[in-house]
């Protein structure tokens, strides 16, 4: 039987960070299996489409490397994945289950009769186990809407029949649909597919997880500075345990590594503490050269990546997002602000000493590291507060990069003159 899997995602905004994490789910099971992932749109709920988020689907996998075999944007066998582009099919199969009378007019909808007696279940991969509904439970459903557009459980079945989709990988919150889906696909005389539900997110105070407990889309998370690979690893353990139990993984390791049945129902904690401390370990991880062009992107190729690329050994061990890295590297690029109430008493004597003879100093980190103690030395001087006041001068910050070493990357000419500019104050 050949694998194929699929993220169905409803186009009704900004993709939820929890469909974006049922997609890699998909994804790694697809690819471990050798198998295909397909990418559908159910949008047959006109009221609450917004057609904007079409593109946002697409972005948020294409940037993730979630890449898809067949989908809406790149064709396949199935062509056009697009629901609303499928209406004729699914009236169709409303109309057979009339035919058959599982199914009836009501109001100018169709509504499916279910099955009120026994019960209704499944073995559910995600922990191997068997659920269950009492029939008595499931009134009969509406299949397709009077606007002539099937509802989702009609389109959802009928698709996964046509695009012959082994297994169903989604969140737990459709769990409760299965028995609807099941008695459908049952009344179309169909095989059903492996059903495999996700455990429910949480937030850090176990309540269903929602945005004030910071979960954004990926793509709100990507403007924050967060790196594709520490998303992907995030949401790789969010319900999943590596057998090796590494807890840092490319998308190859994890891929490697999958199998549904590592698979923990233990409701899983989104914890964005955890997504931050990944995201610089991440960051730490990545050559100098690829975080340069990801700070360099991040920051809209607005700066030099020459300049860049000199800074990062100087900051990388203390950012934990790309957004980290203007607030302390910005003075390389621009000249800061600084104010005169900024400085100590003592401030005007250390950067008018300096200045005096800062001049003769060659510009290379040990160089300049001697010369500038002679200066403390010689006259005296805190070395603290000295260094403070040349600090100050140059970024307009207490709190930043190793002084020398930025002194040398800005250059004589720029320090020389940032220092003059304090002194004038
Ligand atoms: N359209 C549904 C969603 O937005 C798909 C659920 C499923 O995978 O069956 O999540």
């Amino acid at each position: 039987m050949e694998i194929r899997v699929r993220t169905a995602p409803s186009p009704t905004g900004i993709p939820h960070i929890g469909n974006t994490w049922s997609a890699l789910f998909n994804f790694l099971f697809a690819r471990k299996n050798k198998g295909k992932f397909i990418l559908r749109l159910e949008d047959t709920d006109r009221e609450r489409l917004v057609p904007e988020s079409v593109a946002k689907i697409y972005e948020t996998l294409h940037w993730l490397g979630l890449d898809y075999d067949e989908g809406p944007d790149i064709g396949g066998s199935f062509a056009p994945y697009i629901q609303s582009e499928r209406k004729e099919i699914y009236r169709q199969y409303a109309d057979e289950l009339v035919k058959k009378g599982i199914a009836y007019e009501d109001n100018g909808a169709i509504r499916f009769k279910t099955n009120k007696e026994g019960k209704t279940g499944w073995v559910d991969l995600a922990g191997n186990k068997t659920i269950e509904f009492d029939n008595s439970t499931q009134e009969d459903f509406v299949i397709l809407k009077s606007d002539g557009f099937p509802t989702y459980h009609l389109a959802n079945v009928v698709d996964d029949h046509l695009m012959k989709i082994s297994h169903v990988i989604r969140g737990g919150e459709w769990i409760s649909s299965v028995p609807k889906h099941i008695m459908l696909y049952q009344a179309f005389g169909w095989e059903l597919p492996q059903f495999v539900h996700l455990p429910l997110l949480l937030g850090v105070d176990k309540s269903k997880l929602s945005k004030r407990h910071g979960a954004k889309s990926v793509l709100e998370f990507r403007q924050e500075g967060y790196l594709r690979e520490a998303l992907l690893n995030f949401m790789a353990l969010l319900g999943w345990s590596p057998p090796s139990g590494r807890e840092i993984l490319t998308l190859e390791e994890m891929i490697n590594e999958f199998d549904l049945k590592d698979i923990n129902l233990a409701s899983p904690v989104f914890d964005v503490k955890k997504l931050e401390w990944l995201n610089g370990e991440w960051i730490r991880k990545l050559t100098i050269e690829n975080l340069q062009l990801r700070i360099w992107e991040y920051l809209d190729k607005k700066y030099p990546q020459e300049l860049i690329e000199k800074t990062i050994p100087l900051v990388r061990e203390r950012i934990k997002k790309l957004s980290d890295y203007m607030n302390l590297a910005g003075f390389f690029f621009e000249e800061p602000k600084i104010e005169k109430g900024q400085f100590g008493n003592l401030a005007l004597g250390h950067l008018k000493e300096a200045l005096k003879v800062m001049e003769e100093s060659e510009w290379q980190l040990d160089k300049l590291q001697d010369f500038l103690l002679k200066i403390v030395e010689k006259n005296k001087f805190k070395t603290g507060d000295f260094f403070m006041s040349l600090r100050l001068a140059l970024t307009g910050q207490r709190v930043t990069p190793p002084i020398v070493e930025s002194m040398v990357i800005l250059g004589k000419e720029k320090t020389l003159a940032r220092i003059n500019r304090a002194v004038n104050l």
